[in-house]
């Protein structure tokens, strides 16, 4: 992006922060890097790492670290077939355009602008960022061309908060605006040939309630943004969890936004769903704010309630490692965790990363796994000391 709809240049701002990044005493960046295994828990994580060099070779490496922060971005989808037919562009190109083709965009005579594009078979959904961007650059041509005839065809405008001003100047500089429904989506046709040849959208306009031909010498599309490629692997690898959109699910949308449910990650930008510049800068500040209550900490203090397996009952069954909605317990082979008849392996649930749920003490079929302060003996207890006992309930009275 050249330019936001507030006038702000979003590549100086990267450029700065790069430097910054790039020259800060404390901070190893790595590019040309993947992530093979990440493993341990909050405090005490520990990453494998795969670099490229130059000369094409790779170096794997361990990198020891307190918190973990994903911050893997989207991108602009590409992949429709409208964007095989000449002069079919998305709105990230026309912005190319208008920052480095400016006599081009000084030629067009219509311009027609189609919202809510999405590659066929991805989820549908909203992607925030699209209507404001579509704003900015109809502004922008009727700014250098005023004679434009610029269209915009959308299902829905959803310019948010203040940013419905962008919307009223598009609208006071002339730009039109057709609603179309999915019953009837736009039509872009290539009509006459040779020199002749000319692109037209066929939109059924529903306030009028008739179909309408629209020429085009341009027609930029708001195709949905979708998550970073490598999303869901990178997802497994960390045992995170995925929204219906394919991008990373926060703990709770309002009260834990930047947190997941695995203590000491957290969830920054796009990674998390489409977001607008300030909105991402926000959410990063947040997740380091959040990483530093942890950091700033010489010992970090777990809960106590926590699941623990007997190995002398466990039958390495593995219905706690499928139960588990945190992927935390794992069968291991070790001295002394024999299991039962000597299996050669037992249940270990790490006391560190066990949110204490208890699903997997109820769903043990050798009744191996107990919840420290919610054991068996303690919630079958008939006398509590200065509470009295409870009794059962005879007939209805
Ligand atoms: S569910 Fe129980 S018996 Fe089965 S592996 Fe886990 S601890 Fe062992
Ligand atoms: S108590 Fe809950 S979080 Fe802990 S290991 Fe069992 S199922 Fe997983």
């Amino acid at each position: 992006m050249y330019y936001v709809a507030e006038g702000d240049d979003p590549r100086r701002l990267g450029r700065d922060l790069v430097n910054r990044v790039r020259a800060h005493q404390h901070i190893v960046t790595y590019t040309r890097t993947e992530l093979i295994q990440h493993g341990g828990h909050v405090g005490r994580f520990w990453a494998d790492l795969r670099s490229m060099r130059h000369d094409g070779t790779a170096v794997t490496f361990r990198v020891e670290h307190g918190v973990t922060i994903i911050a893997t971005g989207g991108y602009e989808t590409r992949q429709h077939t409208w964007l095989d037919i000449p002069g079919v562009i998305t709105q990230e190109t026309l912005e190319e355009l208008v920052v480095h083709h400016p006599e081009q965009i000084a030629a067009l005579k219509d311009v027609v602008m189609v919202q809510c594009v999405r590659p066929q078979n991805t989820p549908d959904y909203c992607s925030r960022v699209c209507c404001t961007n579509t704003m900015k650059n109809a502004i922008r041509i009727k700014l250098f061309n005023p004679h434009c005839r610029v269209t915009v065809l959308y299902k829905n405008i959803v310019t948010y908060g203040f940013r419905e001003q962008y919307y009223t100047e598009a609208r006071r500089l002339g730009v039109i605006f057709i609603r179309y429904s999915d019953d009837s989506p736009p039509e872009i046709e290539l009509s006459g040939s040779g020199e002749q040849r000319r692109l037209q959208v066929r939109i059924r306009d529903l306030s009028l309630n008739r179909w309408l031909t629209l020429p085009a010498d341009l027609i930029p599309l708001s195709m949905s943004i979708a998550p970073a490629q490598g999303t869901r692997e990178l997802a497994r690898k960390l045992r995170l969890p995925l929204s219906s959109e394919g991008f990373f699910a926060e703990a709770q949308i309002k009260l834990r936004p930047m947190d997941f449910m695995r203590e000491g990650i957290f969830l920054a930008g796009m990674a998390h769903y489409p977001k607008f510049i300030e909105e991402s800068i926000s959410h990063a500040l947040a997740a380091a704010a959040r990483a530093l209550t942890l950091l700033a900490h010489g010992t970090l203090h777990l809960g106590g309630i926590v699941a623990e397996v007997d190995p002398d009952k466990c039958v390495g069954c593995l219905t706690c490692t499928r139960v588990c909605p945190f992927a935390i317990p794992q069968v291991i082979q070790q001295e002394g965790r024999n299991g039962v008849g000597g299996l050669g392996g037992a249940a270990f649930i790490d006391p560190a990363q066990c949110q204490g749920c208890g699903t997997c003490t109820g769903e043990c079929p050798a009744n191996a796994i107990q919840l420290v302060n919610y054991t068996d003996e303690q919630m079958m207890l008939r006398e509590i000391g200065g509470l009295g006992e409870w009794l059962p309930v005879i007939g209805n009275s």
